[in-house]
C-alpha cells in the first residue's frame, strides 16, 4: 500500500524524469563558480523574479541566514512575524551567528505584520537601541498568501524608513499560483527573496537567494563561511531546474486538492475545520483522541504529524493524487463513525 504522507510537502521523492535531468546535469566545481548548472539555475531565477543574481544553498534556513547576515551587521536588528519561520524556527540563527537582535512583531490573522505595529518597532537613532535596518516578510506564510496590496505598503514604509526587505519566499510559486499573478508582482516589493524547491515544487534539496549582486556577493562570502560552500552542486540544481520547468504550474492541483479535502472533513462529526490556505488544510479534534486517530490512520497508509503545532496541519503535495485524498477522507470518516 502507498504511504499518503501528509505531514508536509518536503517527503516528496524526485520523479523518475528528474533524477533522469539528475543524471545528466553538467557540473563544476560551484566554489569556484564553474557548475554550470548551479549557474543557469542561480540566473535564471534571478531573471525571472526581477534580481541581479542568485545563490544555489542546501536549505531555506540557510538562505534566510544568509540574507539576513548580508543586509544586517552586529548590533543590527530586524523586525519579523512573531510566528515567522525566520524568527521561531530557525534556531535563532541571526542572533547566534550574526549579533543580530530580531525584533518579534504579532501577526494579524493572514501572516501581515500590521504597519502601525512596524512604525512602532522602528528604533530612534540612539546608542540605547539597536539599529533596525530591514522588515523580513513570509509569503505564504502557514499557507496563507499576503495580500499584494500589502505588499506594496509594506514596501513603501520600510524604503521612507531606510529598511531593507526580504522575502521568505519558501513557498512563493504557491502564493503566486493562488494570486494568479507571475511571482515577479511579489518579488518586486523585495530586496531579497529566499525559495525552497524541496517543498511543493518537488526537488530533494536546495534553495535559492536571489538579490542584487552586492547582497549576493556577501551571501556568498557567508555561504563559505557557515560552511556551505559546495562543489558539483549541479546534480542537485538539475533538479531544480526541472521543478521550475515542470512543477510550478501544478502547484494549482495542490491548491484544489486541499480545497476539496477541506470540503470533505468538514462534513464529518467530530472535525472542526479551522481553514484551508493554498496547500494546507487545518483542523481540530478532541485532542484526547489525537493518539488514537494516528494509529488509525497509519494502519490507513496515512501519515500525519501530531504535537507539532496545536492544530493538525494536512499538507497536499506532488505525491498526493486525488485517490490518496479519497482514501484519506474515508479513514477520518471510519475512524469518528466509530465515535
Ligand atoms: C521550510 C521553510 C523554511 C526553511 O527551509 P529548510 O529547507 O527546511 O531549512 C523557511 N521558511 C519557511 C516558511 C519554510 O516553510
Amino acid at each position: 500500500m502507498d504511504m499518503i504522507d501528509l505531514r508536509s510537502d518536503t517527503v516528496t521523492r524526485p520523479t523518475a524524469a528528474m533524477r533522469e535531468a539528475m543524471l545528466r546535469a553538467e557540473v563544476g566545481d560551484d566554489v569556484y563558480g564553474e557548475d554550470p548548472t548551479v549557474n543557469v539555475l542561480q540566473q535564471r531565477l534571478a531573471d525571472e523574479l526581477g534580481f541581479d543574481a542568485g545563490l544555489f544553498v542546501p536549505s531555506g534556513t540557510q538562505s534566510n541566514l544568509l540574507a539576513l547576515l548580508a543586509h544586517c551587521e552586529r548590533g543590527d536588528e530586524y523586525l519579523v512575524g512573531m510566528d515567522a519561520h525566520t524568527y521561531k524556527f530557525e534556531g535563532g540563527g541571526a542572533a547566534v551567528l550574526g549579533s543580530i537582535q530580531p525584533q518579534p512583531i504579532v501577526q494579524a490573522a493572514d501572516g501581515s505584520l500590521p504597519l502601525t505595529s512596524i512604525e512602532a518597532a522602528i528604533k530612534p537613532v540612539d546608542p540605547h537601541f539597536a539599529r533596525t535596518r530591514l522588515l523580513a516578510l513570509e509569503n505564504t506564510w502557514h499557507g496563507r498568501t499576503l495580500p499584494l496590496d500589502y505588499l506594496g505598503a509594506a514596501h513603501e514604509l520600510a524604503r521612507s524608513r531606510g529598511l531593507g526587505l526580504h522575502l521568505d519566499g519558501a513557498r512563493l510559486f504557491n502564493a503566486a499560483v493562488a494570486c494568479d499573478v507571475p511571482a515577479r508582482e511579489i518579488t518586486r516589493h523585495f530586496d531579497t527573496v529566499s525559495i525552497c524547491l524541496s517543498k511543493g515544487l518537488g526537488a530533494p534539496v536546495g534553495s535559492v537567494l536571489v538579490g542584487s549582486q552586492t547582497l549576493i556577493d556577501k551571501a556568498r562570502r557567508w555561504r563559505k563561511v557557515t560552511g556551505g560552500g559546495w562543489r558539483q552542486a549541479g546534480i542537485l540544481a538539475a533538479a531544480g531546474l526541472h521543478a521550475l520547468d515542470h512543477h510550478v504550474a501544478r502547484l494549482a492541483d495542490d491548491h484544489r486538492r486541499a480545497a476539496y479535502l477541506a470540503g470533505r472533513l468538514r462534513e464529518i462529526a467530530g472535525i472542526d475545520l479551522l481553514g484551508q490556505h493554498t496547500n494546507m488544510v487545518f483542523i481540530d479534534v478532541p485532542a484526547e483522541r489525537l493518539r488514537e486517530l494516528d494509529v488509525h490512520l497509519r494502519e490507513a497508509g496515512i501519515r500525519i504529524s501530531i504535537g507539532y503545532l496545536p492544530t493538525l496541519r494536512l499538507v497536499t503535495h506532488l505525491d498526493i493524487d486525488d485517490q490518496g485524498i479519497e482514501r484519506t477522507v474515508e479513514a477520518f470518516r471510519g475512524f469518528f463513525a466509530q465515535g
